[in-house]
C-alpha cells in the first residue's frame, strides 16, 4: 500500500510518525511546500521570536529521522492538483522543475493555513503576517529597542508578537477592532484580563478601532496578524466537499473514502459538541493526525477530544479546554487571585446551564488534568 501525505507540516509528520510507530511498512511519500524539514510552529511567535530557542529545536524530527524510517520526503515540492478517481496526486518543484505523478491508495491532506494579508490601500509601507520560520527570522531582525512596532489584531499571534516585541523594547502599539483583545474566545471577564496584562507591559492597545494609514506612518514595521485561512483550493478543485475548510466526518475522512484531512484545514463533524468545528491548534494538529493515521490503517476511531490551547506571553502562560461555540455562555466563574502582570495563577470555567463547557489556568501547571476533566461537569 502507498500512503501519500500532502503537507509537511506539524500535522503531517505527526501523521507519518504514527503510522511508523504503529507499524506500517509500506511507501510513505511526504510532500511539503516549505524547503524546511517539518517543525512546529508556536515558537515561531516566542522563543524562537525572542532568540531564546534555535529553530532545530522546533523541528518535529532530524533529517536522519525520515531517512531510518525511510520516508520520501520532497520538501519544496508543491501539490498542484489531485485526481480522485485515479488516484494521483500531481506536484511540482516550488520555483520549477520536472513535475511528478505520485500515485496512492490512501491520500492525507495536512494543508494548514495561509494568513489573512492587510489591504489599507495606499499611503501604507508594506505589512508583514508570521506563519513561516522565514516570517520569523524577518520580524526578529526588527525587534530592537526603540523600534516602533505596529500590530494589526489583537489575537493570540498579535499578543505573542506584542509580548515579543516589548521584551526586546520596542515600542509597541496594537490595534483591535474589538471592545477587548481576545473578546470573541474567551469573552470579556478574562479579556480584560490579557488587555491589562499587555497595557501593564507598556503596550499601546488601541481598541475599537481600525488603524487609519497615518497611525502606521510612523511604524519600523508593521504586522498583520488578522486571521487566517485554510488552504483548501486543492481540495476543491479536486472536488471534494468543503465550507470553511475541507468536510470530513468524525473519523476525519474526507468526502472521498480514500483521502483524509486533518489539522488546521479540517472542518470536522465533532461527537461530542454536536456541531462542525474547524480548530488552529497545535494541539489539534497533532492528536487528529493520529487518529487519521490509524484510520488509514484500518481502525475505525473518533477523533473527538475537546479542543485545546496554550500561550505564552510575558511571564504569563496559560492553557485553554473546551469550546464555547455560538450558544455562549452563561457566566465565568473565576477562582483565584487575577492580578495577571503580578503572575498570579487563577482559574476560569466558563459555564452554560450548569454545565462546564470551558475551562482554562493561568500559571498554575498542575491544573492541566483538572480543567480538562472539569469540561461537561455540573457547576
Ligand atoms: P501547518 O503547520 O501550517 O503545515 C501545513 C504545511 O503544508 C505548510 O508547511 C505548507 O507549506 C504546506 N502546504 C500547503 N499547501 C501545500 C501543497 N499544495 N503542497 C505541499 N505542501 C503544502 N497553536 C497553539 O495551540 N498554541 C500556540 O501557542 C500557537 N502558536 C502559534 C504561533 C504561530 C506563529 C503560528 C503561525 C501558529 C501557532 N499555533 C499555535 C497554531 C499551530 O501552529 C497550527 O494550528 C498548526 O501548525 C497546524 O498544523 P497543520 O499541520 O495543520 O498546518
Amino acid at each position: 500500500m502507498s500512503i501519500v501525505i500532502v503537507g509537511a507540516g506539524l500535522a503531517g509528520a505527526t501523521a507519518v510518525t504514527e503510522l511508523r510507530e504503529k507499524g506500517y511498512s509500506g511507501e510513505i511519500v511526504l510532500l511539503g511546500a516549505e524547503k524546511h524539514l517539518p517543525y512546529e510552529r508556536p515558537p515561531l511567535s516566542k522563543g524562537f521570536l525572542m532568540g531564546e530557542q534555535e529553530f532545530d529545536e522546533a523541528l518535529v524530527h532530524d533529517q536522519a529521522w525520515y531517512f531510518d524510517e525511510d520516508v520520501d520526503l520532497r520538501l519544496g515540492m508543491l501539490a498542484t492538483r489531485i485526481d480522485l478517481a485515479s488516484k494521483v496526486v500531481h506536484a511540482e518543484p516550488v520555483g520549477g522543475g520536472e513535475p511528478l505523478d505520485i500515485p496512492y491508495e490512501q491520500l492525507l491532506l495536512a494543508t494548514g493555513a495561509t494568513p489573512r494579508v492587510l489591504d489599507m490601500g495606499g499611503g501604507v509601507g508594506p505589512s508583514m503576517t508570521l506563519r513561516t520560520i522565514d516570517d520569523s527570522i524577518t520580524l526578529r531582525k526588527s525587534l530592537k529597542p526603540g523600534a516602533h512596532v505596529a500590530i494589526v489584531g489583537g489575537g493570540w499571534i498579535g499578543l505573542e508578537v506584542a509580548s515579543a516585541a516589548r521584551q526586546a523594547g520596542a515600542e509597541v502599539t496594537v490595534f483591535e477592532s474589538g471592545d477587548l483583545p481576545l473578546e470573541r474566545v474567551l469573552g470579556p471577564e478574562v479579556a480584560t484580563l490579557f488587555a491589562d496584562l499587555h497595557r501593564g507591559h507598556g503596550v499601546d492597545l488601541r481598541l475599537g478601532s481600525r488603524p487609519t494609514p497615518a497611525d502606521l506612518s510612523g511604524a519600523d514595521v508593521i504586522v498583520a496578524a488578522i486571521g487566517v485561512t485554510p488552504n483548501v483550493s486543492l481540495a476543491e478543485e479536486a472536488g471534494l466537499a468543503v465550507d470553511n475548510g475541507v468536510l470530513v466526518d468524525a473519523s476525519l475522512r474526507t468526502s472521498d473514502a480514500n483521502v483524509f484531512a486533518v489539522g488546521d484545514i479540517a472542518n470536522q463533524e465533532h461527537p461530542l459538541l454536536g456541531r462542525r468545528i474547524r480548530v488552529e491548534h497545535w494541539d489539534n494538529a497533532i492528536e487528529q493526525a493520529k487518529i487519521a493515521a490509524r484510520n488509514m490503517l484500518g481502525a475505525h476511531e473518533q477523533y473527538d477530544r475537546q479542543p485545546y490551547f496554550f500561550t505564552d506571553q510575558y511571564d504569563l502562560g496559560m492553557e485553554y479546554v473546551g469550546n464555547v461555540g455560538p450558544e455562549g455562555y452563561d457566566h465565568v466563574e473565576i477562582e483565584g487571585p487575577t492580578k495577571v502582570l503580578e503572575g498570579d495563577a487563577f482559574r476560569a470555567f466558563w459555564i452554560r446551564s450548569g454545565t462546564v463547557v470551558a475551562a482554562m489556568h493561568a500559571n498554575d501547571w498542575d491544573a492541566s488534568d483538572v480543567i480538562r476533566d472539569s469540561i461537561g461537569t455540573a457547576r
